[in-house]
């Protein structure tokens, strides 16, 4: 057993860092006030291979392992905070650009991944629909087959960069009955006739990434944008799932408990009362104690996830172990955080009351928290 990362790593990731905290982390604030998306940032993003950092370099990417990348996206929401933007470029990477490089064809790589890579193309993945979100087999979106062309019918819910994507993956079922079985992924470009962004949504965290609900009507793709075989679309999301429970939503998760941590620290021995410090009385100092074995713990548990993908082995039931536990204690820290820095906490002039917010999505998104305990169970009563 390896703890060390090697230099080649530490270098990217203190890189990453320096340009989080310079170009990411001063309009932070200002975009959650707005809910703006910034174009520019994402190009610099693009600019530095971190909008396709485990695409092979063939394809335009740095072919980094899982590990390299949960350092990498780590240190970017360590010194960016913000979490809006990340989730943006996670959803590009990794639920869009990560299952074309697995599950397409020579030519969809060829055509899709090196602009999605450079940040030229936005990419999304649209799974959730409005009636059908942890039941992700119940989809009710239909794709029928008419010579060179699938139909598609449908709308969906909550997609992280919907209104802006050049490039959509979409799970619709060509025989409801079959459940996951019918499930099939198509590639939707933007402009196709018959999609369409149904409305914007407002959110009460990640503010800076857009989110969307779509319409699918009559929306003929042609056969060669159908990603893997027929009824195979669960495959391609079983297959990214521990990119995206190990890799994406941790290196979230584990960057905003560092950046928690960081600042709560600061406040904590800066703030006087009763003449002293508030970090030397002892109900702060356990908080601040739980904070770091709580992320020691997260740390520990994500970077086994990513390193078994990188060995080669299964590692989706540690991914939902980590993601079980990463998320509930990303919220309670923040809660904790927000606790000790009292009521300037509760303002906006501080930045814990904008990662409270966005903290929560970390117990929804990607498998809820239920949805995790469900995995974990079920292998564990199966065993
Ligand atoms: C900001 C944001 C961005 C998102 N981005 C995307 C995206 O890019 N693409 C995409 O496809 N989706 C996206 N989603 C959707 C997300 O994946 C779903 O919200 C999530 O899977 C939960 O589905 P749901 O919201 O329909 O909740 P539901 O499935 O309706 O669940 C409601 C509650 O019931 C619980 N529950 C459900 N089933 C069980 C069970 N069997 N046992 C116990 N409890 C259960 C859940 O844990 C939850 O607490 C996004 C969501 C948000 C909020």
């Amino acid at each position: 057993m390896d703890f060390k990362f090697t230099e080649e790593q530490e270098m990217l990731a203190r890189s990453v860092e320096r340009f989080a905290r310079q170009e990411v982390a001063p309009g932070a604030d200002q975009r959650d006030e707005t809910g703006e998306w910034n174009w520019e940032l994402w190009r610099k993003i693009g600019e530095i291979g971190l909008l396709g950092l485990p695409i092979p370099e063939e394809y335009g990417g740095s072919g980094a392992s899982a590990v390299t990348s949960l350092l990498a996206y780590e240190a970017f929401c360590r010194g960016g905070r913000d979490a809006g933007l990340y989730l943006s470029v996670g959803a590009h990477v990794f639920l869009c650009a990560v299952p074309i490089w697995l599950h397409g064809t020579e030519e969809q790589k060829k055509k899709f991944l090196p602009k999605l890579c450079s940040g030229e193309y936005v990419g999304a993945l649209a799974l959730t629909e409005p009636n059908a979100g942890s039941d992700a087999a119940g989809i009710q979106t239909t794709a029928r087959r008419e010579g060179d062309y699938y139909v598609l019918n449908g709308s969906k819910m909550f997609i992280t960069n919907g209104s802006i994507a050049d490039v959509i993956l979409v799970m619709a079922t060509l025989d409801r009955s079959k459940r996951a079985q019918g499930v099939t992924a198509f590639i939707v470009e933007k402009g196709t006739p018959g999609f369409s962004v149904s409305r914007e949504l407002n959110k009460m965290g990640h503010r800076s990434s857009p989110t969307a609900e779509l319409v699918f009507e009559d929306c003929r793709v042609p056969v060669d944008n159908r990603l893997g075989d027929e009824g195979r679309g669960f495959q391609v999301t079983t297959d990214t799932l521990v990119w995206e429970r190990g890799v994406f939503l941790a290196a979230e998760s584990i960057g905003l408990m560092e950046a928690i941590l960081e600042m709560t620290l600061e406040y904590a021995k800066q703030r006087i009362q009763f003449g002293k410090p508030i970090a030397e009385f002892q109900m702060i100092r356990e908080k601040l104690a739980n904070m770091q074995i709580t992320l020691d713990a997260a740390k520990l548990l994500s970077y086994r996830a990513a390193w078994m993908k990188d060995e080669g082995l299964d590692g989706k039931f540690e991914a939902s172990v980590a993601k079980g536990f990463y998320a509930d204690q990303l919220v309670r820290m923040a809660e904790d955080a927000l606790q000790i820095f009292g009521g300037y906490g509760y303002m906006k002039e501080y930045p814990i009351e904008r990662i409270y917010r966005d903290a929560k999505l970390m117990t929804i998104g990607g498998g809820t928290s239920e949805v995790q305990k469900l995995v974990i169970s079920s292998k564990l009563i199966r065993a």
